[in-house]
């Protein structure tokens, strides 16, 4: 053994290599394979019909989250695409021996909250799925990335992936928060600074004061968004927080396992003198509240900015411009005080409980605007229970929000839930291309406290200023 510093990301990566293929990728194996309905059918077909069985069914989960409505579960689904796909789900999963947790299961939910949340995901483990935001498992020191049909076929039947190894990032983040800056605000930062581009072909780090003292939804929410960089993934170094989140969990390993396990996450960190093949460095202090402008997770700024002259940037003119276009919007203008018809917080950007108790401390006292249509939907039953339980239900329906079911929903326009042509909606969701959300649809991407902010007031709204009043009136009480 090698004695020679190694990253976080090459301790995972090389203890997973099942065979290197000269000048060709690596044959690569996973511990955990989540599925859902949109991307699995097909897989299924391929190995239905070469007579292929799934060599280890009980690494493999399935949830039903992309297409499902977020109103009346209960009810039969009414699009009859999504309805082929979620029984399709559900027959391929009990054919195979696949635990599946379809609609009306306590455990349903977007994948990649219900993995985290029942103890599924693990530090040190490769994690695959067909979706691109697996990246998200990251935060608990996993390699995890989304994948392509054909390769949920593979993972199927081989348990396997060829996998070229990405090359290493590292991105800092240090000092402290400001006021009504989270999680979210973090990662639409650096995506703002790196571009949508500049961490492609890379598996990123983040580390730094910021990500130490972040809890676990947050760590997610910052991985989530990795792959909106270009990055294959991002993880972040397992500690207690980590420990503590995943302790107690009903699929965690218990007893003796656990004490082994967790011997073995605490040698996962990136050693003293390790290298990375680019680096970068923030300054927390530095972040404000940030809110996207155009068509892609990078044109972000901090809310209190103005949406930049495309003289001042470089190169990507004409898409700049076609993008402003499409929201409607012009350089150099303020994005504070711009009219918001529709507020989504869910997905698996921000779909966990923290981020409705964020959302909460803002709506608290106040009421939803009478011309904003607001969809509030749970990552899953579990987050949805906890909604419940906290209370913050009875503060959502006082200020006159409805709580949907899990799933979804407006992050993609697969299910019902779509804003329509032309509309303006704060979306704490990922992703704000063009139609995203809905043809037509115009998504300016928030954390739940700038989209909590904008659903009171009716239009873009610097959360600061909410909280101050809530602070106010808290302290003459
Ligand atoms: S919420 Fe959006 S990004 Fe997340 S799993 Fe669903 S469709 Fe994919």
């Amino acid at each position: 053994m090698s004695n020679k510093p190694s990253t976080l990301f090459d301790k995972v990566w090389d203890s997973h290599v099942v065979r290197q293929i000269e000048d060709g990728p690596d044959v690569f194996f996973i511990d955990r394979h989540f599925i859902h309905e949109v991307t699995s059918p097909v897989a299924f077909g391929g190995l239905e019909s070469r007579g292929l069985k799934v060599l280890f069914p009980e690494r493999t989960f399935a949830t039903a989250d992309h297409n499902t409505p977020t109103i009346n579960q209960h009810l039969p689904v009414q699009d009859p695409l999504s309805a082929k796909q979620l029984k399709a789900l559900e027959e391929n999963s009990g054919r195979y021996g696949i635990s599946h947790w379809g609609l009306g299961n306590p455990k349903n939910g977007i994948v990649h909250v219900v993995g985290p949340e029942n103890g599924i995901t693990l530090p040190g483990m490769t994690i695959v799925c067909g979706d691109s935001h697996t990246s998200t498992h990251g935060a608990f020191g996993a390699i995890a990335f989304g994948i392509g049909t054909s390769e949920v076929e593979m993972v199927l039947t081989s348990q396997c992936i060829m996998q070229p190894k990405p090359l290493k990032m590292r991105i800092n983040v240090n000092g402290k928060l400001g006021k009504g800056v989270t999680p979210k605000d973090v990662i639409l930062y650096i995506i703002a600074k790196i571009s949508t581009s500049g961490a492609t072909g890379y598996f990123v780090e983040y580390a730094g004061d910021v990500f130490e003292n972040m809890s676990m939804e947050g760590r997610m929410t910052v991985c989530n968004m990795s792959i909106e960089m270009g990055a294959r993934g991002g993880m972040i170094a397992p500690d207690d927080t980590t420990f503590n989140y995943i302790k107690g969990r009903e699929l965690a390993p218990k007893g003796e396992e656990w004490e082994k396990q967790l011997a073995y996450w605490k040698t996962l960190k990136t050693d003293e003198g390790a290298t990375f093949d680019v680096e970068y460095n923030y300054d927390a202090a530095d972040i404000e509240p940030m809110i996207t402008f155009g068509t892609n997770p990078g044109m972000g700024i901090g809310i209190s900015q103005l949406i930049p002259k495309a003289a001042d940037l470089t190169g990507g003119i004409t898409t700049y411009e076609k993008s402003l276009k499409y929201m409607g919007f012009s350089e150099d203008e303020k994005m504070i005080g711009k009219k918001v018809d529709y507020v989504f917080i869910g997905s698996c950007t921000n779909g966990r409980i923290e981020d409705f108790r964020a959302f909460a401390t803002i709506i608290k006292g106040r009421k939803k605007a009478d011309h904003v249509t607001a969809w509030i939907v749970p990552g899953s039953h579990i987050v949805r229970q906890q909604i419940q339980e906290e209370g913050i239900l009875d503060i959502l329906t006082e200020a006159g929000f409805e709580l949907r079911e899990p799933g979804c929903s407006a992050c993609l326009a697969m299910n019902d839930d779509k804003i329509p042509a032309g509309k303006y909606a704060v979306s704490t969701s990922n992703r704000n291309f063009e139609g995203r959300q809905g043809p037509g649809s115009r998504t300016l991407l928030a954390s739940p406290l700038v989209a909590a902010a904008a659903a009171v007031t009716g239009y873009v709204t610097d959360p600061r200023e909410l909280m101050e009043s809530n602070e106010l009136e808290a302290a003459s009480v």
